[in-house]
């Protein structure tokens, strides 16, 4: 729908993020999709309860449009859109968990999803395991209950990439259905169905909105897999509103030329950073001296808009934090302007001390999400604050 592919050629990512999932002609001969706002719609005979349109069911004229949109950018066969990026997580893992199951799940994930397993699994009969990197430890940790193996594209806030290749391996060799988190490097930089992923969540609050203005999420995959998230989403609730549906289609119209900008400017920012003598480390899957950079140089067509280095202590984090003129002080990630934060301090404060001193979430360690500005004023910005800080 929406992309025409002729012979041997199949659309780029531009093309896809413009035209992807598009009516044409759309309503009343409009070029953009309206929003639907009616909640419910005449059944036809024969309907299943979950196909009549209804919003709650996801399946109005404006969620139909925005899943089509979102499955044309990773190549799904289908896609449900969901209320925040933690419905898409919580409806998807408890559309494949029952009482008694069990999973695998890399050791540092989002907080919001730590924290929902930490805190929730257990009442809902769940067991898990938070892994590192190493098959041996999955085989040591798996059970014959094992149904999910939940791990992220890159790791928040010190962008480790996860062995992807050999999880997807090992959870086909298993029966596990593997799960990835891609909001970081959103479907630009990386496809993880290609890959052979079963299902892939997004917080489509980040990249794909990319304006810092809506909240939603998404879920992509088969359409078996998806129609079973999309079935315990009707139940749950967590479906997507038509207006920020909207919103969302818009946003990713662009998607493609901001996170060319995105990687761009972060790659610059990187270099600066790892040649600046106050800086002690930079993470960034796109430096050479970034462990999984093989890695990611391999599976990515771009290493993202995010980063995250160390100064030498907290203050002296703090005190750049408020020098920088450009970027925000806020956490979230993903949106044109540039935000910066001290995860310990904002995403990681409600982890132990001595958890986060464990993952080297100390308070020296600040993360950037690069906006789209010029790389030029926010080097020079960067520049200034670093002076200040250590003056
Ligand atoms: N996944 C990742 C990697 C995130 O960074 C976030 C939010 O920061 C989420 C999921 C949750 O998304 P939302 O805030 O849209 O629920």
């Amino acid at each position: 729908m929406g992309i025409q592919h002729t012979g041997e050629h199949h659309a780029g990512m531009g093309t896809t993020a413009v035209h992807g999932g598009e009516r044409s002609p759309g309503p009343d001969g409009s070029v953009v999709f309206p929003v639907y706002y009616g909640t419910v719609y005449a059944v036809e005979d024969g309907t299943d309860y979950h196909d009549i349109k209804y919003h709650r069911l996801s399946s109005s004229p404006s969620q139909a449009y925005l899943h089509d949109k979102l499955a044309a950018l990773e190549g799904a066969e289908a896609a449900v859109a969901t209320a925040s990026g933690m419905a898409a997580i919580t409806t998807t893992l408890l559309s494949l968990m029952r009482a008694g199951d069990h999973l695998l799940a890399t050791g540092s994930l989002y907080g919001g999803t730590m924290d929902f397993l930490t805190q929730h699994a257990g009442d809902l009969g769940w067991s898990f395991d938070f892994v590192s990197d190493d098959r041996r430890d999955w085989e040591r940790r798996r059970t014959g209950n094992t149904k999910v193996f939940l791990t992220e594209t890159m790791t928040n806030p010190l962008l480790q990439v996860p062995d992807l290749e050999a999880i997807v391996d090992f959870s086909r060799s298993t029966g596990i259905t593997s799960v990835i988190d891609n909001t970081f490097a959103s479907p630009v930089n990386f496809r993880p169905l290609g890959l052979g992923f079963d299902l892939v969540c997004h917080s489509a609050t980040k990249y794909l909105g990319g304006h810092s203005d809506v909240v939603a999420g998404a879920v992509l995959g088969s359409a078996e897999r998806v129609g079973n998230v999309r079935h315990t989403l009707n139940h749950f609730g967590g479906s997507l509103d038509p207006h920020t549906g909207y919103l969302l289609a818009r946003g990713i119209k662009t998607l493609a030329v901001r996170v060319a900008a995105h990687n761009a400017n972060a790659g610059q920012i990187a270099d600066f950073l790892a040649a600046h003598t106050a800086v002690r480390e930079v993470n960034y899957p796109g430096l050479p001296t970034h462990p999984a950079h093989a890695r990611a140089a391999k599976l990515f067509d771009g290493f993202g808009g995010m980063l995250s280095f160390r100064l030498s202590d907290g203050e002296t984090a703090g005190a750049l934090i408020r020098a920088v003129t450009i970027p925000a002080a806020a956490p979230s990630l993903g949106g044109v302007e540039s935000l910066i934060t001290q995860p310990a301090k904002t995403s990681h404060a409600g982890m132990a001390p001595a958890d986060r001193e464990q993952r080297g979430i100390t308070d020296e360690l600040i993360r950037l999400s690069v906006g789209i500005e010029d790389a030029a004023d926010l080097i020079a910005d960067l520049g200034q604050a670093l002076a200040a800080a250590t003056a």
